[in-house]
């Protein structure tokens, strides 16, 4: 068969039959992961290869986006209005109903798994063993989300009252993951919702709001829109019909709509500073490839990216990991997501400020061993950099940089390590590599973070399995975890079952 002929039946072969029953599948047999697509089937790599040679092309999502960008006040106002009118109907219905909604909008994303791979590639450079997952997650959020919607109605003595409208600002890291989690749990909870893609991701955002609408969320009640001017974006959050804000960001992002907004309840997952500790114990192979993993997947663009290794014990005894984390960097292809042997691709705009500073600058004691490169004309392409000799207390020890940057930071003690991990503003994600037990506990009873993994790599949480949220400077507003069986509680709010009668 030719390629093309194959990549046209391959959709059917890749997905695994029974998740397009999902509503049964719920009820049945509880919640279950959307799997990934199987990248060793002949099949799946003639539908990726589809995918790669679509998406330098894509022109997926433009008008969408072109209709759907507000260019001055009366615009924002007229959405605002016709959200929350468009509410009482939403609100109205059961929690059963809504989830019956959000089970097919789970089975229409995984309809367009593909179209959101191509064009995530197109817009963010996602090479597709990253955007696969991210589809597979969305899927999740929708069932996983529906069935919490059901569990709103069944809380004793509290009566869940929804919000008439959520704004969700999310960002261009997980392009499609994101804005559906936060999208679907706010219309979950009975909330209409203006969404607003992050800019660089508009085109990706737009193709998962078109996979709800076409699920049966009605347009009215969740709206997309780019902001065709900055001001809107302040007054979109700043408006007081806006009750509930749901970002993912920057710290420094969310300290500003608390500016402009002060009593805004805002739920926000913010920046991390992670680091992976490696104790004498571990298993230095395997802590080689998860850190590698960890640091580089999607070129390091990840708040939950691993961005520093901590290696305890002698020099001596650490030679071995060092030298294959250094082999295993040096061998990551670089590439756009559309070459077949890209493993890592770009960043999503050329590097600037603090990103430029931190691949081409090194701190006191710092040195590179291996000096990220420049790869491209316009400098969103760079070669992976690893810097050994990082100082505690030092520039980067301390700061985000979200781009493919590993620093390598020797300790004596474990304690130490932990004590480093600690120090940092952040408490997103963190991992330990070790072999032994009481060394794991003692990391467990004390690491400062929100999602802890224990002899594997720090990103990729799971719906579910492992929900996501932060500690300290990594979240604003409540401590929710996004995947977990609680994210809907403080959407709503709460009055007395009494007050029903
Ligand atoms: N949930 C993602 C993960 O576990 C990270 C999300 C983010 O970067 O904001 O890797």
């Amino acid at each position: 068969a030719s390629l093309e002929g194959l990549a046209a039946e391959a959709p059917a072969t890749h997905r695994i039959q029974d998740r397009t029953d999902a509503p049964t599948q719920v009820a049945e047999h509880g919640f279950r992961n959307a799997p990934d697509t199987d990248p060793s089937l002949p099949a799946n790599q003639a539908w990726a290869a589809g995918i790669r040679e679509r998406a330098r092309d894509s022109r997926i999502g433009i008008d969408l986006v072109e209709a759907a960008t507000l260019r001055d006040a009366a615009a924002l106002e007229s959405t605002i209005e016709t959200a929350i009118a468009a509410n009482a109907d939403w609100r109205a219905l059961s929690g059963d109903e809504r989830a019956a909604i959000l089970h097919r909008a789970g089975a229409e994303l995984e309809a367009r798994r593909a179209e959101l791979m191509e064009v995530a590639a197109a817009e963010a450079g996602k090479t597709l063993d990253q955007s696969d997952p991210e589809v597979s997650e969305a899927i999740d959020f929708a069932h996983y989300y529906a069935e919490r919607a059901r569990d709103l109605d069944r809380v004793d003595g509290a009566v869940a009252v929804p919000a008439r409208l959520i704004a969700v600002t999310p960002p261009w890291n997980f392009p499609i993951a994101i804005p559906a989690g936060s999208t679907l749990a706010a219309l979950a909870s009975g909330a209409s919702v203006i969404v607003k893609p992050a800019r660089a991701t508009a085109r990706t955002g737009a193709a998962m709001v078109e996979a709800l609408w076409a699920a049966g969320v009605p347009k009215e009640v969740l709206q997309l829109v780019q902001l065709g001017a900055r001001e809107l974006g302040d007054a979109l959050i700043g408006d007081p019909r806006v009750d509930r804000v749901i970002l993912t960001g920057g710290f420094e992002t969310a300290q500003g709509f608390r500016r402009i907004r002060p009593d805004l309840q805002l739920l926000a997952e913010t920046s991390g500073k992670n680091a992976i500790i490696v104790t004498p114990s571990a298993d230095y192979d395997l802590a080689a490839k998860d850190i590698v993993a960890s640091a580089f997947g999607h070129a390091g663009q990840k708040c939950s990216a691993a961005s520093l290794a901590i290696l305890v014990g002698q020099a001596g005894r650490s030679k071995r990991l060092h030298n294959q984390l250094v082999d295993g960097v040096r061998s990551l292809t670089i590439g756009m997501p559309w070459e077949p042997t890209a493993q890592m691709g770009p960043i999503i705009a050329p590097a600037e400020g603090k990103l430029l500073e931190g691949l081409t600058t090194l701190g006191e004691g710092e040195s590179w061993v291996i000096e990220p490169k420049r790869l491209d004309g316009d400098g969103k392409l760079w070669s992976p950099g690893v810097r050994a000799g990082v100082r505690r207390g030092s520039e980067y020890h301390r700061t985000e940089y979200f781009g493919p940057i590993l620093g390598i930071m020797r300790v004596e003690t474990l304690e130490e390590a932990i004590a480093v991990v600690n120090e940092v503003d952040y408490g997103l994600t963190s991992g330990i590599h070790s072999l032994d037990v009481d060394e794991i506990g003692t990391w467990l009873d004390t690491i400062e973070a929100g999602n802890l993994y224990v002899n594997r790599g720090i990103t990729g949480a799971i719906v579910q399995r492992q929900p996501f949220g932060g500690w300290k400077r990594s979240v604003v507003g409540p401590t929710t975890k996004a995947g977990g069986p609680s994210y809907l509680m403080p959407l709503v709010d709460w009055r007395t079952a009494e007050a029903r009668q």
